[in-house]
């Protein structure tokens, strides 16, 4: 069976126009600005190379320099299309650089000077491949882990779009029948491939994102953009096993604004609300980058320093004097911003339950010996059953080894 090369690069174009088509579909369903740039360069992609295909021996030497023109206009829409599913704003001067530069050196050399116009043909494309792959790098740094598809389709892709200036001007030039090479039939259905293969890369990323999103929304308090108590469990739990293994203490100190009620009804739910976006601002501000810091309750915010008790004790001292020196003053008055910290510190690799225990009992102190005031737990229990056995009143629970056999 032989397969008719011109047929294929048509089945190759009609798939990546469909593709193409899908993605805008898609894009405009989604409201996904860069599924419709990926979409139209597909679309704008697929017609020039098939036009080019059947046609460039008849369209004249102008009209042939313009559909490759095209071409090179696509490869800059999947560079945009990069970057505009990063957030950033596409870059028109670079999308049509490409062609500009493609149609003066065309233009400049002529049309037996065809090496050299393959070569300048070559390295558009290649530029915009290494645009498109560097884009996905340093994407990849920031968030997403799993791209390497990402970074090698462009790549490839390059070479896609490549081919088929170098096999038809390659062999133009040695006088063979367009279409003749078994490296058209390979590269035909090679493009097919590819094209399939990048949309699947492009429903990969799409995806991934769409996951980080919601991940990220749901380990995240909307109103002061700190990590909600799920989020902030999770950090800590990485933050203590990263520092047990370095065998580096842990502090944990609780957060509770003082009469936050009173705050609510005097001022309003809306004047509240402001203040613990305040608050969230200030924590963060006093703490370090390598610090955690969470909301785990309406008016309890929580953090988790890399550092022994005493150093936490002074941390949470100075939040405590930053929030008593804001000096809020609201149409009805000075608001009065005091909060009380209880702050508790283990050895490597106490579990966060643990710590947080311990700093919700120095809260309770603090709370109970006037409020607006730093306390520090005094002791660690040994284990967290223990502790609630004696908090219950109870005999603690022997240690294996000294249970009687
Ligand atoms: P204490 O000094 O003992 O901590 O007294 P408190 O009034 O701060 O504590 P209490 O637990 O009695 O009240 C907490 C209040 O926090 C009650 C609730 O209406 C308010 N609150 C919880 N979440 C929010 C929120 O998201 N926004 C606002 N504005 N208020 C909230
Ligand atoms: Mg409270
Ligand atoms: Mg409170």
């Amino acid at each position: 069976m032989s397969l008719d090369s011109i047929t294929l690069y048509l089945v190759a174009t009609m798939v990546a126009g469909l593709l193409g088509a899908m993605l805008v579909y898609f894009g405009r369903q989604e409201n996904n600005p860069a599924l419709k740039w990926w979409g139209t360069a597909y679309l704008l992609g697929a017609a020039s190379v098939a036009l080019w295909t059947t046609a460039s021996q008849t369209l004249g030497e102008m009209l042939s320099l313009a559909l490759n023109a095209v071409g090179f206009i696509a490869c800059g829409m999947v560079w945009n299309a990069a970057r505009v599913f990063h957030g950033r704003k596409p870059n028109l001067p670079g999308l049509v650089l490409g062609a500009l530069a493609w149609i003066a050196a065309a233009m400049a050399l002529g049309p037996k000077d065809s090496a050299l116009r393959l070569t300048i043909g070559a390295a558009i494309v290649a530029i915009y491949a290494a645009l498109t792959a560097t884009e996905l790098w340093f994407e990849r740094r920031k968030s997403l882990q799993h791209r390497w598809p990402a970074i090698a389709i462009p790549v490839l892709h390059g070479f896609v779009l490549l081919l088929p200036i170098l096999l038809g001007d390659l062999l133009i030039h040695d006088g063979e029948k367009f279409g003749s090479s078994i490296w058209v039939t390979v590269f035909s259905i090679e493009l097919v491939l590819y094209a399939v293969g990048t949309v699947f890369v492009i429903f990969m990323l799409v995806s991934e994102r769409t996951v980080t999103v919601h991940k990220t929304a749901a380990s995240m308090d909307p109103l002061t953009g700190l990590l909600n108590r799920r989020g902030f469990s999770e950090a800590c739990a990485r933050v203590i096993e990263r520092e047990a293994g370095a065998g580096r203490p842990v502090s944990v100190m609780i957060f509770d604004i003082d009469h936050f009620k009173s705050i609510n009804d005097r001022f309003g739910h809306p004047a509240g609300d402001e203040l613990l976006k305040l608050f969230s601002t200030l924590v963060v501000n006093n703490l370090r980058i390598s610090d955690l810091s969470g909301r785990i309750g309406g008016e309890e915010f929580a953090a988790l320093l890399p550092c022994p008790l005493e150093e936490g004790v002074l941390v949470a001292e100075r939040v405590r004097e930053a929030f008593e020196g804001s000096g809020i003053v609201c149409e009805q008055g000075p608001v009065d911003t005091t909060v009380s910290i209880g702050v508790a510190g283990g050895p490597a690799g106490t579990e966060l339950e643990v710590l947080l225990a311990c700093a919700d009992t120095a809260l309770y102190q603090a709370k109970r010996g006037g409020r607006n005031r730093v306390e520090a737990a005094v002791e660690l229990p040994l284990s967290l059953e223990n502790w609630r056995r004696k908090s219950a009143g109870l005999k603690p629970s022997p240690r294996p080894d000294q249970a009687v056999a």
